[in-house]
């Protein structure tokens, strides 16, 4: 694919001939399938890739002809610092490059996005966001429970476990919502030990899922008063705590025996499914 599409007139998208650009683009949690065909194609057509550990190697494929360099924090540059990832981005745009920052999940998202949009906007560099699929919603689907319903949760809060110091989880006001913890780290004691402080029973059902979207999957459950108590499963994991995220009957009994339940807790024969 060349770069001619992004030089006409393509509907909120930047165009090349302003002299290069770049994208933040959400790679998505992990199943290559999750990822969107916008992101698809700008990574087709990128000059150079930008990306965060997280990102599968399924999901770089797409990049066809660019540059990809892993700017992440873990197996890639041990010491490349954020200042570094900013400057990057800023001088292969003026280069006139085509420039995709690729991130796991949603961009938005406990991404650094802001110090990084932040830079571009200061460089006087065009960009677009692209969003992706967050972790939360990933795990959600891994859960086959809703993150809000009306009977028991009407809000949803993301907060991050690497939280600042002296800041709580979230505002009380969240009572009932559902909570997901991004980057829970391994110390769930101390995580358990701030929703029980925001007075939340000792049966709210807790979830911690490992590598959302992703073959090798884990799925723990527990409630609040053994979250302590768990193992936490391979990196990366996130944690949802909510009444949302109680098991329907039914749902345990198709997971565990294999046999499916009507909602009134009558057997469904096969044929019937
Ligand atoms: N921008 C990303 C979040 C980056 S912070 C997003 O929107 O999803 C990194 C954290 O996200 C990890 O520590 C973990 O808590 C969570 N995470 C990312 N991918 C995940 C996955 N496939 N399964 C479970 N948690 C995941």
């Amino acid at each position: 694919m060349t770069n001619a599409r992004l030089g006409t007139a393509v509907p909120g998208e930047l165009s090349r001939q302003s002299g290069g650009s770049v994208y933040l683009v959400g790679a998505g949690p992990g199943d290559p399938e999750l990822l969107t065909l916008k992101a698809a194609r700008l990574l087709a057509s990128a000059d150079v890739v930008l990306h965060d550990d997280l990102v599968p190697q399924a999901v770089l494929r797409h990049a066809q002809r660019a540059i990809v360099i892993n700017v992440g924090k873990r197996c890639g540059r041990k010491n490349i610092s954020q200042e570094q990832i900013d400057a990057m981005m800023v001088n292969y745009a003026r280069q006139g490059l085509s420039v995709v920052r690729l991130k796991s999940g949603d961009p938005l998202v406990f991404g650094r996005a802001g110090e990084e949009m932040d830079a571009l906007r200061a460089a006087g560099v065009p960009f677009e966001v692209v969003p992706g699929i967050t972790a939360a919603f990933a795990a959600a689907a891994a859960l086959r429970r809703p993150l809000t319903d009306r009977r028991s949760a009407s809000s949803i809060s993301f907060s991050s476990g690497h939280h600042a110091p002296g800041s709580s989880l979230e505002p009380a006001s969240l009572a009932g919502a559902t909570r997901v913890v991004y980057m829970p780290g391994r110390n769930f004691a101390e995580i358990a030990a701030q929703l029980r402080s925001q007075g939340l029973p000792s049966d709210l059902p807790c979830v911690v899922v490992s590598r959302a979207a992703q073959p090798d999957q884990q799925i723990v459950r527990t409630t609040l008063a053994r979250l302590d108590r768990i193992a936490p499963g391979p990196a990366p994991a996130i944690l949802l705590a909510g009444e949302a995220l109680r098991e329907a009957h039914s749902d345990s009994v198709v997971e565990l025996a294999g046999i499916a339940l009507s909602e009134t807790g009558e057997p469904i024969q096969p044929s019937a499914l």
